[in-house]
């Protein structure tokens, strides 16, 4: 089968690739229907993030079961499912208070390389969740969406506890971003506020319900954020880029008392206690449970209640995954969506 492989900075190739089979009982292999590349591939791509090469990529997944374990119970062959970037047993008590992301058992998916044509995925019944039948294509890029970067935006605006009444600021216009500011609003937020400095995320930004848009950035950004809070700060802050600028002015834009949720992958930042001290704010992020959102977010979804399938803005045959990544790197695609 084909598969997306880096074999170094700048360098990746879609080549054959063993085909998965089951290894453990409680393993599933599916055909891929859509994957697609994430932020967080590009920093190994960059050459940010020291991997082993070559590597197989990818971690965002959407397809159909085509075989299961002997000790696979609630997922079956012929269904299309969706699962998060961590397998998770669903189980110990991790999972069970909600952070399926860091079950004991958990793998990651990145190691299994989900751009491609076929998938293992372990601890199946943990991991994936059917949807209600055979999606149309026009739910695909959606669905897929639902895998890991609706996920994510939906548990930073939950950590961040957006919800009616409060106001909400987001950092980063990537495509976690643009959905956390969907789910934000979701969640009830009355006013979101976007820290973005493209026409066009501004555009998708807006069109999933932010109410303002503020292009400064750094201590300009932060200053502009207070005025359109009355001097306090927002009551909630998402933060979806992982730098230390980002973190900070996250931080900044928080009044007393307010949540800051974050899950940009943190790359050199540094906290200064003392001024965190003084901040008075909550902090909570990481690794997006994905799993604990996921029933919920295919329902919304299968119901036409939301549709974050828009974050996709180029939709590519897996073989020409080379040109996708360069594309995001070069920031000419928000999402790319690769079908194999
Ligand atoms: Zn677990």
């Amino acid at each position: 089968m084909l598969g997306a492989v880096l074999h170094g900075p700048g360098d990746l190739r879609v080549q054959e690739r063993k085909h998965p089979r089951i290894l453990t009982p409680t393993d599933a292999v599916i055909r891929v229907t859509a994957t697609c590349v994430c932020g967080s591939d590009l920093w190994p791509y960059r050459g940010i993030e020291k991997v082993p090469w070559p590597r197989p990529m990818g971690h965002e997944y959407a397809g159909v079961v085509e075989q299961v374990g002997d000790d696979v119970h609630t997922i079956q062959p012929g269904q299309f499912v969706v699962g998060s970037f961590f397998a998770s047993d669903n189980t110990c008590d991790i999972c069970r208070s909600g952070y399926q992301s860091s079950c004991i058992n958990r793998v990651g998916i990145g190691s299994l390389g989900a751009q491609a044509e076929h998938l293992r995925v372990p601890l199946a019944d943990g991991t994936l969740v059917p949807t209600p039948g055979t999606p149309p294509d026009a739910l695909i890029p959606a669905l897929l969406a639902a895998s890991d970067v609706l996920g994510t935006g939906w548990f930073a605006a939950t950590a961040a506890q957006a919800g009616p009444g409060r106001t909400v600021v987001v950092v980063g216009d990537g495509a976690v971003g643009l959905l956390a500011v969907l789910a934000a609003r979701q969640l009830g937020a009355t006013r979101v506020i976007v820290m973005s400095r493209h026409e066009s995320r501004q555009k998708l930004a807006l069109d999933h319900g932010a109410t303002d848009i503020v292009s400064e950035r750094g201590d300009d950004g932060v200053a502009r954020v207070k005025e359109l809070t009355g001097g306090l700060g927002a009551h909630s802050v998402i933060e979806a880029v992982g730098t230390q600028e980002a973190m900070m002015q996250a931080v900044r834009c928080g009044r007393p008392g307010g949540h800051i949720g974050y899950v940009g992958i943190a790359h050199d930042v540094e906290l200064p206690g003392h001024e965190l001290f003084f901040a008075q704010v909550s902090l909570q992020g990481g690794l997006a449970p994905v799993r604990r959102f996921l029933p919920e977010l295919i329902d919304l979804i299968w119901t036409g209640r939301i549709d974050p399938g828009r974050v996709f803005d180029l939709d590519l045959p897996l073989t020409r995954a080379a040109e996708g990544y360069a594309a995001m790197h070069e920031r000419r695609a928000v999402k790319v969506l690769l079908r194999p």
